[in-house]
């Protein structure tokens, strides 16, 4: 069974490139019937704060990449990890180092100075037991010297590592505590950790892992270490380009399905497609469409991919997906009249708009209530024709039938009455009906917010 997991430092926000690791592993294992777990990595009791493993758990949370049991702390596990250092320990694979901070300083510079690598060899690594002193000591795993260490790796393909560039680096420090490169090992293996999907950035700690793998016989996961994501520039990717976290990408209001879609996209393909449902990305997933080359972020895409999204979406879910942004983003819930409205007018809502705020503000019309306060636009649009103009509708739309032929040729004979276009006559009667310059067409609005209410605003506006 494929066992894959997300190993993020509860450093800060679940930013953007993290949510594409979580995404990829997610799918993976997902896709397989497998498990997918959630470690949590706050051995650097500094940096790590409940709040940042919060944020992370929030954002998985909405975009849906749900756990298997629960997440583990690694900094609760560190007796596990002194305990598999002192099994290396007995098995001689490492070794005590005495080795004080100056001493190590001084072979550093020495080297240096003799144009030697300055990688740390320690003289205790061959000691005798016998001879060790009563003293502070690391425990340092026991590298190969010579020879080469390959990672096959199934994105960047085979990675060779010459051993005399790995040092022997330490996995226990002196006060007991474990190291980082040895607890990733010792957790992926409990935790029946089959692949390991993460950023490019860990290849190099990749190699390291291996010797302790090596050392304790434990069979090496699947690595598939993928290429970080850029800007549009080719540049590591900043906060100007798309390096947020995801409650940001949330506050945007690009729908769930959509960033999750566009974050699959990003170095990874399968074909052309380009808009797909997570149901088709986890039948697709795998991890020969990993490509080798960075993604560069792009938010016009996102825009791109959103707005389908919103297009393809039912409409009690995108409802459901409205009132959790208006949650999220600290907006009052909808009335019961607001929802009903919505509801009846998605149908012309959803086409068009690429974010939920885009969505929100075409929609304006049916979450005002009158009186309509009309913006600056279309106040406007009011003032390009004479309201006896709009006042002259009223008789047409009291008898006209509600439906959308009947309201074109009542629109249109009071325009030819007048000698004007149609599209003259819609912007003021827009700006009547909506209270904006953006809306869905001034038929669509009518049919949605009915006879009655049509008249009551056209009233209100000629007033
Ligand atoms: N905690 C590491 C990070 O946030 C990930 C380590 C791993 O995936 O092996 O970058």
């Amino acid at each position: 069974q494929v066992v894959t997991r997300f190993a993020p430092s509860p450093t800060g926000f679940l930013h953007i490139g993290g949510a594409r690791t979580a995404l990829f592993n997610w799918l993976y294992a997902r896709g397989r019937g497998g498990r997918f777990l959630l470690r949590i990595e706050d051995t650097d009791r500094a940096r790590s704060t409940p709040e940042a493993t919060q944020a992370i758990r929030d954002g998985l949370a909405w975009l849906g990449l749900d756990h298997d049991g629960d997440a583990v702390s690694q900094a609760d596990r560190a007796p596990r990890h002194a305990e598999i250092a002192h099994q290396m320990l007995a098995a001689g694979t490492a070794f005590k180092c005495f080795a004080t901070q100056e001493e190590i300083a001084a072979f550093r510079e020495a080297a240096k100075a003799e144009g030697r690598s300055s990688l740390y060899r320690s003289p205790w690594r061959d000691a005798d037991p016998a001879d060790h002193p009563d003293a502070p000591f690391v425990v340092r795993l026991k590298a190969p010297i010579e020879g080469e260490t390959v990672i096959a790796d199934r994105v960047q393909g085979d990675v060779t590592m010459r051993n005399d560039q790995l040092d022997d680096m330490v996995i226990l420090r002196s006060d007991g505590t474990p190291t980082y490169m040895l607890a990733v090992v010792v957790d992926d293996h409990d935790m029946g950790v089959t692949h390991v999907i993460r950023g490019d950035d860990h290849l190099v700690n990749a190699a390291r892992q291996m010797l302790v793998y090596r050392a304790m016989g434990w069979d090496v996961p699947v690595w598939a270490h993928i290429p970080l994501i850029h800007g549009p520039d080719g540049k590591k990717l900043s906060k100007r380009h798309g390096a947020l976290g995801v409650e940001e990408y949330r506050a945007m209001g690009y729908p769930v399905e959509g960033l999750r879609n566009y974050l699959t996209r990003l170095g990874w393909s399968h074909g052309d497609d380009e808009v797909f449902t997570t149901e088709q990305a986890l039948e697709w997933f795998d991890l020969d469409g990993i490509g080798k080359a960075p993604a560069r972020f792009d938010f016009k895409k996102l825009e791109n991919v959103s707005g389908q999204h919103i297009a393809m979406a039912e409409d009690a879910a995108l409802l459901h997906e409205i009132e959790g942004f208006l949650a999220a983003t600290g907006a009052p819930d909808l009335t019961p009249a607001q929802r009903s409205g919505l509801t009846d007018a998605l149908y012309c809502l959803k086409d068009r708009a690429k974010t939920i705020p885009q969505l929100l503000e075409k929609g304006h019309f049916v979450l005002a209530s009158r009186p309509l306060e009309p913006d600056d636009a279309a106040r406007k649009a009011l003032d390009s024709v004479s309201r006896g103009i709009l006042r002259e509708l009223t008789p047409h739309l009291q008898t006209a039938n509600w439906q959308r032929n009947d309201l074109e040729e009542a629109v249109g004979a009071v325009a030819e009455a007048h000698d004007t276009k149609l599209g003259k006559l819609a912007g003021p009667l827009r700006a009547a009906l909506a209270g904006r310059s953006v809306s869905p067409s001034v038929f669509d609005m009518m049919l949605v917010i009915g006879r009655e209410e049509t008249l009551a605003r056209l009233a209100d506006a000629t007033e």
